[in-house]
């Protein structure tokens, strides 16, 4: 299955209630997996899980807060939201130790008028006890089926999954859209006000050749499908591109959504950043999605006609295109790979190569290096520099590269424990000098070999 086909599931409740701690316990393993990248902040608000053989994504909404000034109680509103809005299914999670509270009724009023399938969580019910005598008052919201659930040791959990699970779309409906298309995906993220929507009509206005918006497979998003230099490819979520900004209220909650959801279904992410800005925090955010996800990134410094006069005045007769790509490469140093366009979306300057940019990530995304090669490239590397821990050596017996987008390399070693991560490093900057993943992030597994 595609990711783009997962199922999304949306976890509400107000504060405290246990959302992350169920969250954790859902996808906990797999979070594990995940690098630690220093230079990011990481909620972990967005996440694979699995059940039955179904896979899903589930998403804490109470981890959206990115560009957070609403007061709480708009925040649980807005967070569901949105829930309603994007989610396949809601799931509504009550504190059973503080009892049914306003927000706690507000909110059910809220969910219960959504089409939108949901399932209540009535948690903090650690033992058979606490069942018989918290559980009762949930009943009262005037649900007719409430899960009761320890988030915290994972009891009750089985029937609460069965359920969800139980709502999910039907299988093949998800079999036929995998029949997926080879074209190239581009999703165009960055926070609100960059120049998302102007690039885009710059791109598509430039051009003049789109062949036709198609519905995309989820929800209201339109991909547009459009020609450039003679190769098709698709602009995901351009709906929701030129929505993001006229949306009123809980903007922020909407656009994270939204990126996270375009990230998915994408092959390359064009990473919009206002030059006048600088590098801000919400940027490393949303590159961070896209880092975790192990898409291809292009960093696209927008409003680049604008120049940053501040810096520029500080330091005359320097190079800006220099000193810009200096302060994106020291921000966003945990996506290093990432390549670099300056544009200006309202002249039209750079946004064509930006395209091209991005078009050659995505092919250096799907780049597969021949077994032969890239063994050979393996031992030159260790043969150049060895490495020895505390007198033992590493060594490297066999590498393979299983799948790619993202590229992903497993070494099959003597002694995992060896490999330390300035060796990785070594090893993947060696390969970068080969073979050109420019844009792409490179995966290094390592195993013992049998
Ligand atoms: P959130 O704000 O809704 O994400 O809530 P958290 O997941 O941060 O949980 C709030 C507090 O409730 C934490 O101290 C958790 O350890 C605790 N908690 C969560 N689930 C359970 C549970 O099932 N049983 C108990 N006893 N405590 C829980
Ligand atoms: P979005 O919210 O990221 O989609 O941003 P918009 O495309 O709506 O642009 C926000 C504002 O920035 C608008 O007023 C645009 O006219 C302006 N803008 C976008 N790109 C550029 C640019 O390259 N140069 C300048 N000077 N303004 C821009």
């Amino acid at each position: 299955m595609s990711v783009s086909d997962r199922p999304l599931v949306a976890i509400v409740g107000r504060p405290n209630v246990g959302k992350s701690t169920l969250f954790n316990r859902l996808v906990g393993k797999r979070i594990a997996i995940v690098e630690d990248t220093p230079g990011i902040t990481r909620d972990r608000l967005y996440a694979d899980g699995e059940w039955l053989g179904r896979e899903y994504t589930l998403i804490d909404t109470g981890g959206i807060q990115m560009f957070e000034t609403d007061p709480l109680k708009a925040q649980i509103r807005g967070q569901a939201e949105i829930a309603m809005e994007e989610a396949d299914v809601v799931v509504f999670v009550i504190d059973t130790t503080t009892g049914v509270t306003a927000d706690d009724i507000e909110l059910a009023n809220a969910l219960r008028r959504s089409p939108k399938p949901l399932v209540v969580i009535a948690n903090k019910v650690d033992n058979g006890d606490q069942e018989y005598r918290n559980v009762p008052e949930v009943y009262s919201l005037g649900f007719s089926e409430v899960f009761p659930v320890s988030a915290l040791s994972g009891r009750g959990l089985g029937d609460a999954l069965d359920a969800i699970v139980g709502h999910f779309p039907a299988e093949d409906k998800d079999k036929a859209e995998e029949i997926e298309d080879e074209r190239i995906k581009i999703a165009i993220i960055g926070r609100p006000n960059v120049g998302k929507s102007s690039l885009l009509n710059a791109i598509l206005g430039e051009q003049r050749v789109i062949v036709s918006p198609v519905a995309g497979t989820t929800r209201d998003s339109i991909d547009t499908t459009f020609n450039f230099n003679g190769r098709e490819l698709v602009f995901i979520d351009t709906a929701g591109i030129r929505r993001a900004g006229k949306v009123q209220g809980s903007v922020e909650y909407y656009t994270v959504l939204r990126a996270l959801r375009a990230i998915d279904r994408a092959d390359v992410v064009m990473l919009v950043i206002d030059s006048n800005d600088g590098l801000t925090d919400g940027d490393k955010r949303v590159g961070g999605f896209a880092h975790e996800r192990g898409r291809a990134a292009v960093i696209v410094v927008n409003k680049w006609d604008l120049g940053r006069q501040d810096v520029l005045e500080e330091m005359p007769g320097q190079n800006p295109m220099k000193i810009f790509s200096e302060e994106m490469r020291d921000g966003m140093n945990f996506m290093a790979y990432a390549a670099l366009a300056f544009t200006s979306a309202t002249t039209g300057k750079g946004v064509t190569a930006a395209v091209e940019t991005a078009l050659d990530a995505a092919e250096n995304h799907a780049m597969r290096i021949p077994t032969g090669e890239l063994n050979r490239l393996l031992r030159d590397a260790s043969d150049a520099h060895p490495y020895l821990d505390h007198g033992k050596q590493l060594k490297i017996y066999y590498a393979t590269m299983p799948t790619v987008k993202p590229p992903k390399i497993v070494l099959f070693v003597n002694d995992p424990e060896l490999m330390h991560f300035s060796y990785k490093r070594y090893l993947e900057n060696q390969i970068r000098k080969t073979y050109a993943f420019e844009g792409t992030p490179l995966q290094i597994e390592v195993r013992k070999a049998a």
